[in-house]
């Protein structure tokens, strides 16, 4: 196993980017992550005006992946999310949904014990580890991208399904994937409205394995009953557009139907989620029900470029 320790930090998807580690396939990596603040709130007494923003959304790698090419996939399957005892969360004038409402800018240092955050004495959150930056060095005509923001290379999804027993599809872009991730919360609802989630530094256990001569557009999270498109985009409206393109799409290839029959099917089937909307580009997941069509099939009718 391979252990790539939190020092070792980008802030930006960019496909110059020089890997920290090499990792065969098959093999079980331990990743290191910061908080997305990189630990610099520890109290509750700190304005997050004063911080160093030159150190938001640290992402930990790159990984070097052998033997993966442009053209192939990228498997990346979630162990483990183990998140440490202290967690952040903020408010912060003008951000958010309702920004235009906050008075009381402030932070919160909050607490997690035996599975629980404590948010305070009567309310008691159970901890849902998911990691909200991971992705890929971009495509070359995707140019780079800062470390707090979506696209078709994945990087900012904040997407709750991105949690343990979850797996991961990426399109590999450059030499080695060069997969880098961080920013995990210990606890999120779809949306992240107010622009923080239960912000923690974290050890995640990752399996990466390649899959040859096969390309997505969009990321694609695998739980345990759904396979997700996740598409982002300037507005809620692009990112659904996206998301259920590829979902029906995907159905048409993998069940082998005329177009039209999956989008019918889709809409009876397909549930399209909210994953962020604070990013500031929005993000937006389509779930199509591994009941009707497994994630295995849908790969499996993907064709290589
Ligand atoms: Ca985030
Ligand atoms: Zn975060």
């Amino acid at each position: 196993m391979k252990k790539v320790t939190g020092e070792k930090v980008i802030y930006k998807f960019s496909n110059e980017m020089e890997p920290v580690v090499t990792v065969v396939q098959g093999e079980i990596v331990e990743v290191h992550t910061n908080d997305c603040f990189f630990q610099q709130i520890y109290d509750e007494s700190q304005i997050l005006e004063s911080i160093d923003y030159d150190l938001l959304n640290p992402a930990t790698g790159p990984i070097y992946v052998e033997g993966a090419e442009p053209g192939d996939l990228l498997k990346v399957k979630v162990l483990d999310i183990e998140v440490d005892s202290k967690s952040v969360a903020a408010v912060v004038a003008g951000e958010g949904v309702l920004g235009e409402q906050v008075k009381n800018p402030k932070v919160r240092i909050i607490n997690i014990v035996d599975g629980f955050a404590i948010y305070d004495k009567h309310i008691k959150i159970p901890i849902d580890p998911m990691i909200g930056v991971i992705g890929v060095a971009p495509a070359e005509e995707d140019g780079e991208w800062a470390t707090n923001s979506p696209w078709k290379h994945g990087g900012n999804m904040d997407t709750t399904d991105i949690r343990t027993g979850s797996t991961l599809y990426f399109s590999v872009n450059q030499k080695g994937a060069l997969l880098a991730l961080g920013d995990c919360h210990a606890a999120m609802g779809d949306g992240e409205m107010c622009f923080t989630g239960l912000e923690v530094p974290a050890k995640v256990l990752l399996k990466l394995e390649v899959i040859k001569s096969k390309s997505i557009k969009w990321p694609i999270v695998e739980t345990k009953d759904h396979t997700m498109i996740i598409a982002s985009g300037d507005s809620i409206d692009e990112a659904i557009y996206e998301a259920s393109n590829q979902a029906i799409g995907h159905m048409r290839d993998s069940l082998d139907i005329q177009w039209e029959d999956a989008y019918i099917l889709g809409s009876l089937v397909v549930d399209l989620k909210v994953s962020q909307v604070v990013d500031p580009k929005v993000t937006v997941r389509a779930a199509i029900p591994k009941n009707i069509v497994s994630t295995k099939q849908i790969i499996e009718s993907i064709v290589g470029q």
